[in-house]
């Protein structure tokens, strides 16, 4: 469903800059760009197709920074939950730009796609199917401009093993493009990385000092489930006093952290029963996905004892308390899964997110304007304002007492369309 232009009315306005709520408010649709947003505007013009929205609340549609869930039933569930641009970190860029293609070509229903393209990694590469083994730093810019020359990606990821110089030659081929670079690195720490440029840093990255696990020790795993056994036993014995040094370093050099700390409590075994009993994970998700989805758990920590799990359970505690640290420094945090079903699992993200004392309205503004400002698109999207792409998401109630609401989804507007609208309900109502 395309109109020339569409008129919101009525709807309560969360516009994505954490700013007060407008309420009663008009926000004018012309093609695929918001004419515009604001308090409540007449616009006498019979083309204008309306929608009385009263009761419901707008918010910009959300952004999911870093994911690796490409199953078509993850491209809807992304959409129905109200998440319209999503970026993939570590995939084979071929099997990104068919999604892509298919997604664009309204085959499926699905979000905008952005791609890190595959992981630039050293040898042995941790995940060798979805990653670019690189060994000099010549190597590595080659790399780097193949995949932003040829491929066609938008950001570039360097991962674990990359070293001081061959991440400093991506992050210098990157920009020279105007791209920037992921890192979710094991052998160069934080500090270093935000000193030699590095744009955003993920996950298991080193950005915490051990006191029993030192760099050398860290590299020294033999599989992804013993990296990662390791990694909980080295955030367990965090080194509060060392590690603000490179906290510091980060916010000086504005480097934001996407922690995603739902993959961290989902090896943990926290928020599995829930996301087995969700509606949505049972009328989506078939045989396959799932298989997929606790095979790679499986994979992730198929060797792991009762001490490995209580070292990650305390690891999970230090991983809150080192975000809540880091957004004192003033620090910025990203909202993403690394996860599969993350239509899902990324409302399970914004929960964690709140639970370090965020208010709702700052966790929307994270997902949306926050994370478009790391994915430098806050140019067109992250926000409901004039002259920005039309990713609208009409929520049935207000999220800013009940983060729950942000699934309660009336219908979902990307570039100015309809992607998608609750067939339970006659919906849209028209004025
Ligand atoms: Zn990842």
């Amino acid at each position: 469903m395309r109109h020339a232009s569409v008129l919101l009315e009525g709807a309560d306005l969360i516009d994505g800059s954490a700013g007060p709520v407008i309420r009663d408010a008009t926000v004018l649709i012309e093609g695929e760009r918001i004419k515009y947003a604001g308090p409540r505007k007449r616009f006498a013009d019979e083309r204008i197709e309306r929608l009385d929205l009263s009761g419901k609340t707008l918010i910009p549609g959300l952004i999911e920074a870093h994911t690796h869930a490409a199953f078509d039933a993850d491209m809807l569930a992304y959409v129905k939950n109200g998440i319209t641009t999503i970026r993939f970190a570590g995939l084979d860029q071929n099997d990104v730009a068919r999604l892509r293609q298919r997604v664009e070509h309204g085959e499926l229903i699905g979000p905008r796609i952005l791609s890190c393209g595959p992981m630039i990694d050293q040898p042995p590469p941790a995940y060798p199917e979805w990653s670019v083994a690189v060994s000099t730093p010549a190597e590595a810019a080659a790399t780097a401009e193949r995949l932003i020359a040829r491929d066609n990606v938008e950001y570039l990821i360097v991962t674990q093993r990359v070293t001081v110089p061959v991440m400093a030659a991506v992050v210098r081929a990157a920009h020279a493009h105007g791209r920037t670079v992921v890192a979710q690195t094991w052998a160069v720490d934080g500090k270093e990385a935000a000193e030699l440029g590095i744009d955003e840093l993920h996950n298991s990255s080193r950005v915490y000092v051990s006191r029993d696990y030192p760099k050398k020790r860290l590299l020294n795993y033999e599989s992804i489930a013993d990296r990662l056994a390791m990694s909980g036993r080295a955030w367990a014995t965090i080194d509060w006093d060392a590690t603000r040094s490179i906290m510091a370093a980060m916010v000086d050099k504005g480097v934001p952290y996407c922690g995603m700390q739902v993959m961290g409590h989902f090896q943990q075994g926290i928020g599995v029963t829930e996301l087995e009993t969700d509606a949505d994970f049972l009328t989506l998700f078939g045989k396959p996905e799932r298989d997929a989805f606790f095979g790679f758990i499986k994979k992730l920590q198929g060797s792991w004892t009762p001490d490995d799990l209580e070292h990650w359970r305390v690891a999970n505690e230090n991983r809150m308390e080192w975000m809540r640290r880091f957004r004192a420094l003033g620090g910025d945090l990203l909202v993403g899964t690394d996860m599969q079903f993350g239509g899902i699992t990324l409302h399970q993200e914004l929960r964690n997110i709140a639970a370090l004392g965020v208010s709702p309205m700052e966790v929307i503004a994270m997902a949306t304007s926050g994370n478009a400002r790391a994915l430098r698109i806050n140019g067109k999207l992250g926000r409901i304002a004039e002259g920005l792409l039309a990713d609208i998401v009409v929520l049935n109630r207000d999220p800013t007492n009940d983060l729950g609401a942000l699934r309660d989804i009336a219908c979902v507007f990307r570039d100015g369309a309809m992607a998608w609208s609750d067939p339970s309900r006659s919906w849209p109502a028209r004025a």
